[in-house]
């Protein structure tokens, strides 16, 4: 009898949390606003990633070049700066695609001034969550920073499952190039949630076998998500929504509610 898992039921594997410090051995422009810096070195080894929207810690460093950690007793070596990436993995390196955004942090600085041998350092991922079971089509929300999920999305999903990709971007021009020959449709709608929501009135409905998937700035994400759990009453299960920045706030926790005045966060 075969195993039939329920539909959207996700596999989860949990990881020991390994800290890893790697050598940049490949930088390139992907896009006109995405760096990809690639990683390599022996400490790679034993890396597993096996979810769409797995993310690593990376560490920057300070003024002086050092890569502040933790200590096994918890005390940290000096301040410790570390931002959310999502790995990508090919041929045994580990690429990071970096959207070097107007109001740069360390993660957008350290991307942009980066060269071939300089050290790099991450942690993670602590788990994977795999794609849904049993869906026959995924809609994906994502802005820039969501972009690299979006490759993964597409890299996991069975080829049966319909794609369709809601870009909360500026200027898509760069998209196919970026997300290579895909089947899945792509609607660039602007960065306000009115364009992306409008976008989604005029595709077919939802229904019980597709699947929704939202990440970008958290502030755009809340009447998306309202809008799939109250208004279209889509249960937990069928969406996720992951704020992935916050205007105005650095180092923003993605853990943190979306929208702390709603009960259901
Ligand atoms: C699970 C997960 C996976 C992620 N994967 C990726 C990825 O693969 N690639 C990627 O580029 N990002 C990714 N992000 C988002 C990234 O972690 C944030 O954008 C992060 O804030 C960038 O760090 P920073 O040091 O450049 O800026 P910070 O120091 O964090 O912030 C400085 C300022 O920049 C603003 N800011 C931050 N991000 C943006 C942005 N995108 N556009 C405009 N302003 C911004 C902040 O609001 C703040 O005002 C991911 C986030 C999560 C939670």
């Amino acid at each position: 009898m075969t195993d039939v898992q329920p539909r959207f039921h996700r596999e989860v594997t949990r990881y020991d949390l390994v800290s890893r410090s790697l050598t940049v051995s490949r930088v390139e422009r992907v896009a006109p606003e995405m760096i990809r810096v690639t990683l390599s070195g022996d400490e790679l080894a034993g890396f597993v990633s096996t979810g769409p929207a797995d993310h690593v810690k990376v560490f920057f460093p300070d003024a002086d070049g050092v890569f502040h950690t933790r200590r096994p007793d918890g005390e940290p070596t000096g301040p410790v700066v570390l931002r959310d990436f999502t790995p990508l993995l090919s041929d045994g390196e580990l690429a990071l695609d970096f959207y070097t955004h107007a109001d740069p942090g360390p993660a957008a600085a350290w991307a942009q001034s980066v060269s071939v041998g300089d050290p790099a350092r991450i942690a993670g991922p602590r788990g994977s969550r795999g794609v849904p079971a049993g869906i026959s089509r995924a809609i994906l929300f994502a802005d820039e920073t969501a972009m690299p999920a979006v490759t993964r999305w597409l890299e996991l999903l069975p080829a049966s499952v319909t794609v369709e990709i809601i870009a909360m971007v500026g200027d898509g021009n760069w998209l196919a190039g970026y997300l290579g020959r895909t089947a899945a449709t792509v609607h660039v709608t602007g960065r306000d949630a009115s364009g992306a929501l409008q976008t989604l009135a005029g595709l077919a409905p939802i229904d019980a076998s597709t699947f929704v998937w939202a990440a970008g700035e958290a502030t755009q994400l809340v009447p998306i998500r309202r809008h799939l759990r109250r208004e279209l009453g889509l249960p937990k299960e069928q969406v996720v929504v992951d704020g992935y920045w916050r205007r105005g706030a650095a180092d923003f926790d993605h853990h943190a509610p979306l929208d702390p005045t709603d009960p259901e966060e």
